[in-house]
Formats: structure tokens, C-alpha cells, sequence
């Protein structure tokens, strides 16, 4: 089946969201423009994502839970899991690698945690958007272990994107989807391409149109999907 798909949304617990990127706002918003499948994706953290899935079930929506890492060499890479157990997991890996420094909300933006209710709990005290201690091949190779996929983020944008970092694709990394900034996906890729919003106000979420083709509007398909790139596409 084709589904409409949005899988680079934050929430208010990324500093550089708007404070209305709760996660039942999102979800909402997501219902009200007709997606079948959203992905909440943080700047390394993923502790709104309970509350997320939470609304995605109320609403019909299928939350993918996911985390946007930033890695060593400073490139952005989104990564996707069929539970929330796994991405959870994910986040914790990911916390332990992280430089230890205050966010300073005044300069960065609020870290909002929230509770089922949508109501702020708490925050992150440490800043999130700061790299991880591991490279790209580290990155992959955890999402994998736990059960899911790396997708690097807006390859094509100016900064913390793979090709200009890299200046080319890694082969020694499976690479089988993409997630490309504001233009046409590129045949000569011979990879699944995505466009997603990366939303960080509620307006910036997609309107429904941008399709994938996966089994079902879960996140084990989506993730699936993501796995089997184009070739899943043309079989
Ligand atoms: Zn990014
Ligand atoms: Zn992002």
C-alpha cells in the first residue's frame, strides 16, 4: 500500500522547536493533513516519544518512534525503529556519547519534556544539539543492532549534511534510503529517496502526497520499508 508519510518531525524537546511542538500537537496537526505515518525524531534525545505513540493511537496515526543523532564528523543522521523499547535504547546510547554541557535556554531554546497530557514535566538539562562521540559507521551500526535503520538526513543541505561533509556516498555503509533537502530525487542515487519536513513548527509538517510503499501503516513496516529501499520499491 502507499501511505503519506512525514518522518523528520521535532518536538519541543529539540531547543531549536517551537514550545508548541507538543507531541499531541504534532500528532493532531499530523491527523488534520491527512498523514497515515509520522516520525518524531529529536536532536539525540527521544524522551517525548512515549507520550507521542500515546497520541498516535488515540488519533489513527502511526508514530514511528525515531532520533535525529549528530554524529563525530557532525552530520545529522535519523534513525528509525519498529518499537518504542528500541529507540528508547537508542537514546541511551546515544545520551552516554554525548558532550556534557548546559543548555543555556535563553541562547538555545527550551528542552521540553512532556507528560502524557501534553503538559511540560520536566527538561533536559544538558544540551542536545551537540555531536555524539561516535562516527557515521557507529551510528549505523547501532540503530542496526537494535532492530533499526539509519537514514542520514538532508544529504544535499549546507550543514551537518553527508555529502558535503564527505563529499561522497560511504560504500562501506549500507545505505539503502536517503532523506534529501527540497528537490527531486536523483535516479542516478539508485537509493530510496525521502522528503520529509523537518518540522520544527507545527506549520512545517507535510501535507499529505509525499508517499511511501510499505505493507502498513506501522512502524515495523515503515522501517522495513526504509531497510529494502529502492529495491523494495521495484519488486
Ligand atoms: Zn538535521
Ligand atoms: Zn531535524
Amino acid at each position: 500500500m502507499r501511505i503519506s508519510v512525514d518522518l523528520h518531525i521535532h518536538s519541543c524537546l529539540s531547543p531549536c522547536a517551537d514550545d508548541s511542538m507538543t507531541p499531541w500537537n504534532i500528532v493532531g496537526m499530523a491527523k488534520l493533513k491527512g498523514l497515515d505515518a509520522i516520525a518524531i525524531c529529536d536532536h539525540n534525545a527521544t524522551h517525548n516519544l512515549p507520550v507521542a505513540m500515546k497520541a498516535g493511537q488515540e488519533y489513527g496515526v502511526c508514530v514511528v518512534p525515531g532520533i535525529e543523532v549528530t554524529s563525530k564528523e557532525d552530520i545529522h543522521l535519523l534513525c528509525y525503529f519498529p518499537t518504542l523499547e528500541q529507540a528508547m535504547e537508542m537514546g541511551r546510547r546515544v545520551n552516554e556519547k554525548q558532550l556534557k554541557v548546559k543548555n543555556k535556554p535563553s541562547v538555545f531554546g527550551n528542552q521540553i519534556i512532556v507528560d502524557d497530557d501534553d503538559e511540560e514535566c520536566g527538561t533536559v538539562e544538558n544540551l542536545l544539539i551537540l555531536a555524539c562521540d561516535m562516527d557515521i559507521e557507529e551510528v549505523a551500526f547501532e540503530a542496526k543492532s537494535l532492530g533499526g535503520v539509519m537514514v542520514p538526513a538532508h544529504i544535499n543541505k549546507g550543514a551537518n549534511s553527508l555529502l558535503p561533509i564527505l563529499g561522497m556516498m560511504p560504500e562501506n555503509i549500507e545505505l539503502p534510503t536517503v532523506e534529501i533537502y527540497k528537490m527531486r530525487p536523483h535516479s542516478a542515487l539508485s537509493k530510496l529517496c525521502l522528503t520529509s519536513s523537518d518540522a520544527h513548527f507545527l506549520e512545517d509538517i507535510l501535507e499529505e502526497g509525499h508517499v511511501l510503499e510499505c505493507e502498513s501503516a506501522s512502524a515495523d513496516a515503515v522501517v522495513k520499508a526504509l531497510l529494502e529501499g529502492e529495491r523494495g520499491k521495484s519488486e
